[in-house]
């Protein structure tokens, strides 16, 4: 259980300035919306198949309404303005790259969690 517990915190450690979810060094972005395609600390191959970041499509829709869709109601609910419209509207497009970057890291750190990679890949890590 403690063991669960300092590996979470670790976690939440490396996500926030989203490093490798394995080595929490090495940078998961190059620039702000280039990925590395391996770890450059650990080498860790972070794109593991074709297609392996379509479930991040799904984790950044989440994150999108879990902030915007509140906001929209309060909107709804105060009758805003067009300006007030115009804001958000606004803020959700200056907060597209970064939903997208938080959701490819923590769709990296669930499947790191959910399906480790120190089994995987300690053969084939240095390719
Ligand atoms: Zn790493």
């Amino acid at each position: 259980m403690q063991e669960k517990q300092r590996q979470f915190s670790s976690y939440i450690k490396g996500l926030l300035p989203l490093k490798c979810p394995r080595c929490q060094k090495g940078d998961i972005f190059a620039g702000f919306l280039t990925m590395h395609h391996y770890c450059p600390y650990c080498r860790t191959q972070f794109e593991r198949e074709h297609g392996y970041f379509t479930a991040s499509i799904y984790i950044g829709y989440g994150i999108y309404m879990a902030i915007f869709f509140p906001i929209f109601v309060v909107l709804m609910i105060i009758e805003s303005s067009i300006y007030g419209w115009m804001g958000f509207f606004l803020a959700m497009a200056l907060f597209i790259p970064f939903i997208f970057r938080y959701s490819r890291g923590l769709w990296l750190y669930i499947d790191e969690w959910l399906n480790p990679r120190d089994k995987e890949q300690k053969s084939s890590r240095y390719e």
